[in-house]
């Protein structure tokens, strides 16, 4: 069991850098949480903060109700996998996983059964006398993630594990994360700047940025309901596409103009445009790329579609992503890769207005999603 309580958690730097502020979270038993954010943002600190390396400003820290903040990093119950694995280069893959447990004064029989479950859980049984420089990056991280486990910690917390890693590796290592969190039942704060880690492997994710907590949620409500601007633009690749609107209200009609361009604004999100007075006023639009579509005969028809030459077509083997203007703003279009069109050629585009997000210029907050 390991329930974690951050309450208004504040650091603040020697030299007066505010690093992160006013964070807080609760984490339940055997949660995959994930912190991400642009580089900066106060990811490292907080978790280094909850390792206890360093210190916490303000707030409360607590592991199943005990107060943490002045508890020693080695009293936490907590074990911690660091970007740069160092593994002990003379010590055999058992040897560095069992090193720990000898420093502990634990038992030579209980010592060789941890680190043999530890072994059999990451797939090392038959790497267990080499050294590491005999073994593969990903061979590495896993006996990397084995001294972690042989300690049976409360919480485990990563920071970037995956980062020097390269990109087939960093797949398969990811896919092996998750399936050790399912396997260990266990309760996993993850920093990582890299989305599409975050989405793959949290079960929510803390989104950061300037050492302030922007959403925390499911990686769907996060992607489908993000909170403000910078959450819409941060999740999702490529990247949801914006424009400035104007807001015009006729009666119970809503539509959203770009430029020449007009677009109709179904009822419950016209609802939340009418309620919160943005009529005459310029908003953000949001759409998704998969939410930009080739557009059909009757849309044609209908006069609702953005007639545009296609600036660049990129094939990404099973999808296409193609790029053009909207009233001289980029815009992505995200489809199959059996789409006739080309770099170059004239095309139609509608706007699944269902799904569009709109977002407060000043306040960037959401409005509706
Ligand atoms: P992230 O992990 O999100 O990339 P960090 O938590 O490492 O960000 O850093 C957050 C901010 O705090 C950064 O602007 C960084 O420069 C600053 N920072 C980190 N460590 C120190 C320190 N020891 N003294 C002063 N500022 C620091």
């Amino acid at each position: 069991m390991a329930h974690l309580s951050l309450k208004h958690i504040e650091k603040v730097y020697p030299n007066g850098y505010h690093a992160v502020r006013d964070f807080n979270l609760e984490v339940d038993d055997r949660e995959f949480i994930i912190f991400v954010g642009p580089s900066g943002c106060g990811k490292s600190t907080t978790l280094r903060m909850i390792a206890g390396l360093e210190t916490i400003t303000d707030g409360e820290f607590l592991i199943d109700g005990k107060l943490m903040n002045d508890v020693e990093p080695k009293d936490r119950d907590i074990a911690m996998v660091f970007q740069n694995y160092a593994l002990y280069p003379h010590m055999t893959v058992f040897q560095n996983m069992a090193f720990s447990l000898e420093l502990r004064k634990v038992p030579k029989k209980q010592i060789e059964e941890k680190v043999l479950e530890a072994a059999r859980i990451l797939d090392l049984g038959d790497y267990l006398d080499r050294k590491p420089s005999e073994l593969s990056g990903g061979q590495r991280q896993r006996v990397a993630m084995g001294r972690a486990i042989v300690r049976k910690p409360k919480v485990f917390l990563m920071d970037e594990p995956l980062s020097n890693l390269d990109a087939k590796l960093r797949v398969q290592m990811r896919l092996e994360i998750s399936r050790i969190h399912q396997k260990l039942g266990a309760t996993i704060i993850y920093v990582t700047h890299d989305q599409t880690e975050a989405m793959t492997l949290g079960t929510r994710i803390v989104v950061m940025k300037d050492g302030v907590v922007q959403q925390i949620d499911t990686p769907t409500n996060l992607y489908n309901r993000p909170g403000n601007l910078f959450v819409a633009g941060f999740i999702g690749s490529p990247q949801m596409n914006f424009f400035d609107a104007v807001c015009n209200v006729n009666g119970s009609n809503v539509d959203l103009q770009i430029g020449s361009s007009h677009f109709p604004v179904p009822g419950d999100k016209a609802a939340k445009l009418i309620e919160g007075g943005y009529q005459g006023k310029t908003v953000v639009l949001g759409i998704r790329p998969e939410d930009v579509h080739e557009a059909s005969e009757s849309d044609k028809a209908d006069g609702k579609t953005i007639p545009c030459v296609i600036k660049f077509y990129e094939l990404l083997g099973a999808e296409v992503y193609l790029y053009f203007d909207l009233e001289g703003m980029q815009m992505t279009a995200r489809t199959g890769a059996a789409t006739e069109l080309r770099t170059g050629s004239e095309a139609h585009f509608s706007l699944d207005m269902n799904k569009i997000h709109v977002f407060d210029k000043e306040t960037t907050c959401t409005i509706t999603n």
